[in-house]
């Protein structure tokens, strides 16, 4: 007689490799979100080139824009990133684990009293806005004999993190005094995306004034969109986020980065219905004709926003279904989405096919406009279900450029 064996005792996956366990999250996975890890490299790559001699660093906060803050940061580590921003303590744990040692985390959220340890044993640094803050970093320094350095964030007009700019003077004689323990002095942009908004000049004469006093310390002001905006709002340090992962830095001309996520899901169900059916909650969309409508296994709970709805008065948002464009018919529920597919080959697409719903020309940023928001949201709103694979990411270092040829001997 046979005997079933004890649940118990099966292992769950313990002694699957990882590319096993991966293939066996994919056969029953209904969405499935790709992540190349290459594209993020060369994004950073080619912001690092923008911005030379500055240095390029990495932010990952949000769990890299909802790619995954290990992954990116190992794969940006691997290319040669050495500095990363996130923005809590558990992000920066986070990131510690997946990159060495010598490579700087700061932490934007800043310090509380109670976090000094939590900094000294992950060895990250906290970004530090107010002098009460600073001045308990420093009782903790001093306690402790924890040396591993803050950032000074300034407000140039922003009004979100930072001290003013009086507060920050306060700080220059400790700067000229030596040993001061200050890394990094930065400010941040609040409207880099647009290029010609007087804001960034005023932010920028009022970073270059005070960072010019922090003599020997590093300054940095430009994200993304403010390397794009000359190079003198590069400074020693730029802090991409976004056009790391292929949103537009530069929303008023074509996008210079590369695609990064590419996200599809699964038709779990074809119907037909007859011209004046409607579709979906409310019945707000009707068939003007004979319809074929494929149900796709994803919806507002997977970050595939409901505002992207489509009803008789208006269109929402498309996916790619065996290569073509199809609109979506009705309101997006929880974890479904119908689509009009009536304009397909009628064999072409079958239950259990993949739709894309991001990728195949469908861009974040297109998505983002159907969800009434920006790319930023709809990258921090990926859903949980999808199964996530990643691509590349092996990428090293490029070897050090060889030195400047030696000047030509002056004629004497
Ligand atoms: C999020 C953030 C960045 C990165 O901004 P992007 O617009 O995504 O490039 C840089 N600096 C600070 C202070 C941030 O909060």
């Amino acid at each position: 007689m046979n005997v079933a064996p004890d649940p118990k005792s099966i292992p769950q996956g313990a002694l699957l490799s990882p590319e096993a366990n991966q293939a066996a999250a994919l056969a029953t996975a209904t969405g499935v979100l790709t992540v190349d890890l290459d594209a993020i490299v060369a994004n950073w790559r080619k912001l690092e080139k923008t911005a030379v001699p500055a240095e390029c660093a990495g932010v990952v906060k949000a769990d890299g824009y909802g790619c995954g803050a290990e992954q990116v940061a190992r794969a940006l580590s691997n290319a040669g990133c050495k500095t990363f921003f996130v923005a809590t303590l558990d992000e920066a744990r986070a990131v510690r684990a997946a990159v060495p040692a010598t490579a700087a985390i700061y932490v934007l959220g800043g310090f509380f009293q109670n976090t000094g340890d939590a900094y000294a044993k992950i060895g990250c640094k906290p970004v530090i806005g107010d002098l009460n803050e600073l001045a308990e970093w420093d009782v903790f320094c001093r306690r402790s004999g924890w040396s591993g350095g803050a950032a000074i964030h300034i407000d140039t007009g922003m009004n979100r993190l930072g001290m003013t700019v009086t507060e920050a003077q306060g700080i220059v004689p400790r700067i000229n005094a030596g040993d001061h323990g200050i890394t990094l002095v930065m400010s941040h942009l609040a409207s880099a995306e647009l290029l010609n908004n007087p804001a960034n000049a005023r932010q920028l004469t009022a970073f270059r004034e005070i960072a010019s006093l922090f003599s020997g310390v590093p300054a940095s002001l430009a994200n993304s969109s403010g390397i794009f905006l000359g190079a003198q709002f590069q400074f020693d340090i730029v802090r991409p986020g976004c056009a790391l992962y292929g949103i537009n830095p530069t929303p008023e001309a074509d996008n210079p980065m590369q695609p990064v996520v590419e996200l599809k899901a699964r038709i779990v169900q074809i119907r037909n219905i007859e011209r004046g059916d409607t579709v979906g909650y409310g019945g707000t969309w009707t068939a003007r004709r004979p319809t074929r409508i494929a149900i796709v296994a994803a919806g507002y709970a997977d970050g595939y926003f409901r505002a992207a709805s489509s009803n008789d008065g208006t269109r929402g948002a498309e996916v790619v279904v065996a290569g073509k464009r199809c609109p979506i018919a009705g309101r997006i529920s929880m974890d479904l989405t119908a689509v009009d597919i009536t304009d397909l080959d009628k064999n072409v697409v079958r239950r259990g096919h993949w739709v894309t719903l991001i990728g195949e020309g469908i861009t974040v940023d297109e998505l983002a406009h159907h969800f009434g928001t920006i790319g930023y949201e709809v990258m921090t709103s990926l859903g949980r279900r999808y199964a996530r694979v990643y691509k590349g990411g092996n990428a090293t270092a490029a070897p050090p450029a060889p030195p400047p040829a030696e000047p030509a001997a002056a004629s004497t």
